[in-house]
């Protein structure tokens, strides 16, 4: 009898560690998931999008390898706002950062929370540009605010740590030493590899400083657009090529936190021009054409060095054979205008500043080579990670995860339109807060404060020159995207919300 008691707790015991065993095999076979995340990179300036200024064979080579989204929009054009609504997957008004100035409350649900709960390990390195700490990853490495191109601190668990050397280098260096040697090797992964560059001031690194010297980069048909056909918003903005340029930005000073060896590296590489640039004494049109040059060659200067550190922790995926099971997702907290209108920085939802990249490679899901055109946002980012590591999307999540778009199936309800609000206004740049809905041929936009409209036919104006808010030939279109603002309004809650103190 005892014998048969110790025979049945063997097999209880035995069935036991199968089951466990079973549960680690499954834990092991989930994909990990590396999540890279620039700041400010138009898709304008990406090879795989058909950039005419520049080639990133990186970061092509995952388009090539994976699914590329030719419609990703963000849901409010500008940094901190676009990082909160990636971690919880709902509108600004619904995470409370509105603005770059508000803080975001860590306690509240984002997707790295889920992921840890479901057994994933979640890392954040780089820039994270939210007032608060992100203590919700289990290890987490980042930049001070907007952080330096050169020599930049960190904030960690263990307090501030400063590492010499170029931001983007150094941030790579930091993932490849984590996935190397900080990991735990038993868990599936998030990595958040998340870059400074390329945001302003632009300051390229020791490797990219010579690259585009002898060349002369295409300029934008819109360079010098003259806002006719559009309201008094766009004339009144302060982010022009012509006029808004600081010292630092054309490289006229450095930032101050340089060592002395990499301050005479970067002024040995601008001398010459900066020499002829004074002798010529370039006026009117000439001097924008200049400026235009200096500031989108050291754009895409910071975006070499993006593509080519990516370049370094693919080859690490490769040897190391995380390849296989390692999600690779390339994006950026928005657009960027690269002199289009005459402007840089974003904010608007003009074309140039809402759409996003976003390439994600996944061997044996996603088809090498493909190309999606429907209608997504940041706003899908979290129910797609954690869609793609088998864990419960909440129900008061705003987004959709993308995961059969990246099968290649599109579910038949899928959007036809997206909303967008900025809100950081009074503010630098002079940008008046908006709302507005685009379809996939249409966009309505409302100036709030000022009550003033645009609609755009992108189809025939790519380039959003002509508002035909006024066209009687478009009274139809605009009825039927005013209905659909409202609708999208009331679908997200957005009267509910928050909006920051209305000037006077
Ligand atoms: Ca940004």
């Amino acid at each position: 009898m005892r014998g048969f008691l110790w025979l049945a707790l063997l097999s209880i015991l035995v069935i036991q560690c199968d089951l466990l065993q079973a549960k680690e095999q499954v834990a092991a076979n989930r994909p990990n998931i590396i999540f890279v995340f620039a700041d400010d990179h138009a898709t304008h300036a990406i090879g795989a999008y058909g950039s005419r200024i520049n080639q990133t064979p990186n970061i092509d080579r995952l388009a090539r390898e994976g699914m590329l989204f030719r419609n990703c929009f963000v849901t409010n054009s500008i940094c901190a706002p676009s990082r909160a609504v990636v971690l919880t997957g709902k509108h600004s008004h619904l995470n409370g950062v509105l603005t770059n100035g508000d803080r975001f409350d860590p306690e509240q649900q984002t997707f790295v929370h889920l992921l840890r709960k479901a057994g994933y390990q979640t890392a954040v390195i780089g820039k994270w540009h939210l007032q608060s700490d992100p203590v919700m990853f289990d290890y987490w490495r980042v930049l001070i605010g907007q952080g330096p191109y050169y020599n930049p601190r960190f904030r960690t668990p263990e307090g501030i740590v400063t590492v010499e050397g170029y931001t983007t280098d150094v941030i790579t260096d930091l993932v490849l030493d984590w996935l190397e040697n900080t990991r735990d090797r038993s868990k599936p992964f998030f990595l958040a590899y998340q870059h400074k560059a390329p945001h302003r001031e632009w300051l390229p690194g020791p490797h990219q400083l010579q690259l585009y010297r002898e060349e002369m980069i295409p300029e934008p048909t819109t360079l010098f657009d003259d806002y006719k056909g559009r309201t008094t918003a766009a004339t009144k903005t302060t982010m022009t090529i012509a006029n808004h340029f600081s010292d630092l930005d054309l490289k006229f000073t450095l930032p101050k936190n340089l060592t002395d060896v990499q301050r005479e590296m970067i002024e040995e590489a601008y001398r010459e021009e900066n020499e002829a640039f004074r002798r010529a004494a370039l006026q009117g049109e000439d001097l924008v054409r200049w400026k235009y040059q200096r500031y989108i060659k050291d754009y895409l200067r910071c975006v070499a060095g993006i593509d080519q550190n990516l370049g370094r922790v693919l080859e690490y995926l490769d040897k190391s054979g995380l390849v296989q099971n390692t999600v690779v997702i390339y994006s950026s907290d928005q657009g960027f205008f690269l002199g289009d209108h005459g402007w840089y920085d974003k904010r608007w939802m003009y074309e140039e500043s809402l759409r996003m990249p976003l390439i994600v490679r996944w061997p044996g899901v996603v088809k090498p080579g493909s190309v999606n055109w429907d209608l997504v946002q940041n706003l899908d980012f979290a129910p797609t990670f954690l869609d793609i590591a088998g864990v419960e999307i909440p129900s008061d999540m705003q987004g959709r995860s993308l995961l059969p778009l990246l099968r290649g199936e599109r579910p038949h309800d899928w959007r036809q339109s997206i909303y967008y609000r900025y809100y950081e206004y009074p503010a630098v740049h002079d940008v008046q807060r908006h709302e507005g809905v685009r379809t996939a041929r249409y966009k309505l936009i409302h100036y709030y404060l000022i009550d003033e409209w645009e609609l755009f036919d992108l189809e025939k104006d790519p380039d959003e020159l002509r508002s035909v808010y006024e066209d009687p030939q478009y009274a139809e279109v605009k009825s039927q995207l005013m209905a659909e603002l409202n609708r999208l309004k009331t679908l997200f809650g957005v009267d509910q919300g928050r909006e920051p103190p209305i000037p006077k």
